[in-house]
């Protein structure tokens, strides 16, 4: 039986200035020797920032990640970053596929799947954003589209090591809506039984974490459903007050 370490992951989103390099500071002051025992913990800021929290990261073993990169390694993509100047910031992770971007530019999971790949060619770990919509989740078809999501958004090849899974219902991503921990039970279990059938036996080391609307209050409830590996944060992450709480539900 493969123990998977837990991971709280912030996703900061489009927000964070200069002012906010403070506010991380405070996050890595307070992930103490009792949560780094227990919890990975990984902050996305813009991408703005993303040199200077590697910098100020260092020493507390806080990971940082990039929101999203380009699947090609270089070339004429105006205002894009390919993953090797992501991981020549210092980040050690990448999100890729979140639904706002899915939405935003039109990303599908082939080109999902294609940011996994250069993810990895970086040397980046892929966080890998999946998860239904109201409608879908409504017409009861919510594990229909994750395993399809799954399937079409990773590349062969996945490991624990380079790879991890974010579950984020799109109805519950900064509603304030959860689904219930049942409904997150069996969608994590689904999604384990896929990478497996796929991948094999490895495919028991990627963290599947749960996305949408979590915060101190239902921190301890989601996180303790089996075969939820940790969380992806997003409102609740921008402030040390509400990202840590999160993150001590482990202790
Ligand atoms: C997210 O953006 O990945 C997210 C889960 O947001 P929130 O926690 O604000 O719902």
């Amino acid at each position: 039986m493969i123990k998977r370490r837990p991971l709280v992951a912030g996703n900061w989103k489009m927000n964070g200035v200069k002012a906010s390099i403070a506010e991380f500071g405070r996050i890595c002051e307070g992930y103490d020797h009792a949560l780094r025992a227990k919890v990975d913990l990984l902050v996305a800021p813009p991408a703005t920032l993303l040199s200077t929290l590697a910098v100020v990261a260092l020493g507390s073993r806080i990971a940082i990640a990039g929101q999203d990169c380009h699947p090609k390694p270089n070339g004429a993509h105006t205002g894009d970053l390919s993953a090797e100047m992501v991981a020549d910031t210092g980040a050690s992770a990448v999100i890729v596929g979140h639904s706002e971007r899915r939405a935003d530019h039109g990303e599908t999971d082939a080109r999902v799947s294609a940011k996994v790949e250069a993810a990895w060619s970086a040397g980046l770990t892929a966080i890998v954003c999946i998860g239904e919509s109201r409608d879908e989740h409504i017409a009861g078809r919510t594990l229909q589209v994750v395993r399809h999501q799954l399937t079409a958004s990773l590349p062969e090849g996945v490991t624990g090591a380079d790879t991890v899974i974010a579950y984020e219902p799109i109805w519950a991503i900064g509603t304030g809506l959860t689904p219930t921990t049942h409904d997150i039970a069996e969608v994590h279990k689904a999604m384990r039984h896929a990478l497996v059938a796929r991948f094999g036996a490895q495919a028991q080391a990627v963290r599947l974490l749960y996305g949408g609307s979590v915060k101190p209050e239902n921190a301890g409830e989601i996180l303790g459903i089996a075969d939820v590996d940790g969380a992806l944060v997003g409102g609740a992450s921008l402030k040390a007050d509400t990202f840590l709480p999160i993150a001590r539900a482990y202790l």
